[in-house]
């Protein structure tokens, strides 16, 4: 069994709109509408289990699942921030061997790019798509100058979906839970636990819309 947890609790604060950011429309339709349906054309996908904020739940319904016949097999309540609408998420997912976990507002998301999670997963416990970041990373100290520069070659830009064995990402995620630990995506919630995860090819196109100038590039990708 393999199931997909698409992540749309969030309220999409830095894209300053006056709706949720997985409801702004590329082309006429709500760029949820494309995080989903990549996700239901896939083959190797057996469950979808949609978190939305609990006020957004029957917008949703109307707006996206029913208007475009896209089926989700569960909708679960987000919580206050992602780590804690994954933890709901993971809560209401039983017999699973293998799980997605996707940001709903990363719509561009490929076949290969799901296929091959899930087969590194299989293989390796964790894994997740990654690019070399196009910029020097720089790290820096309080002052504000900078401190070294790691090789590129060394470094990842993490993307998503991250692919994970269920029973090593629900340990892990009720281990952070319990020691009141904050996350930002879920590989830090393994590998805070000494798992290792694979880091396989991710693409540049797949891309978080975040801010207001991510609608520009994803205008021409859509
Ligand atoms: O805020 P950020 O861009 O990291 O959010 C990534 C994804 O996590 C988004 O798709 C967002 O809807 C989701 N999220 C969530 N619950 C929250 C916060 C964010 O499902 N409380």
């Amino acid at each position: 069994m393999i199931s997909a947890i698409i992540l749309a609790g969030g309220k999409g604060k830095r894209m300053c709109a006056k709706v949720s950011k997985q409801y702004i429309e590329l082309r006429g339709k709500p760029i949820l509408y494309y995080t989903l349906k990549r996700f239901a054309d896939c083959s190797q996908i057996d469950k979808i289990i949609l978190v939305l904020p609990k006020d957004e739940i029957d917008y949703c319904k109307n707006e996206i699942l029913n208007k475009y016949s896209l089926k989700v097999d569960m909708i679960v309540e987000g919580g206050e921030e992602r780590q804690d609408s994954v933890f709901n998420a993971l809560e209401c997912i039983e017999n699973c061997e293998i799980v997605l976990i996707h940001d709903g507002a990363r719509p561009f998301t490929s076949e290969r790019i799901i296929n091959d999670g899930i087969k590194y997963a299989k293989l390796y416990g964790a894994a997740a798509p990654g690019v070399i970041p196009k910029d020097t990373i720089k790290v820096i100290n309080e002052e504000k100058f900078s401190v070294s520069t790691p090789d590129r070659n060394t470094l990842r830009a993490i993307q998503t979906p991250q692919v994970f064995k269920f029973n090593l990402i629900k340990e892990c995620h009720n281990k952070i839970k319990k020691n009141n630990i904050s996350v930002t995506d879920d590989t830090m919630v393994v590998d805070m636990y000494n798992n290792e995860v694979y880091l396989y090819e991710g693409e540049y196109t797949n891309i978080k819309v975040t801010t207001p100038e991510d609608l520009i590039l994803a205008e021409k990708l859509i």
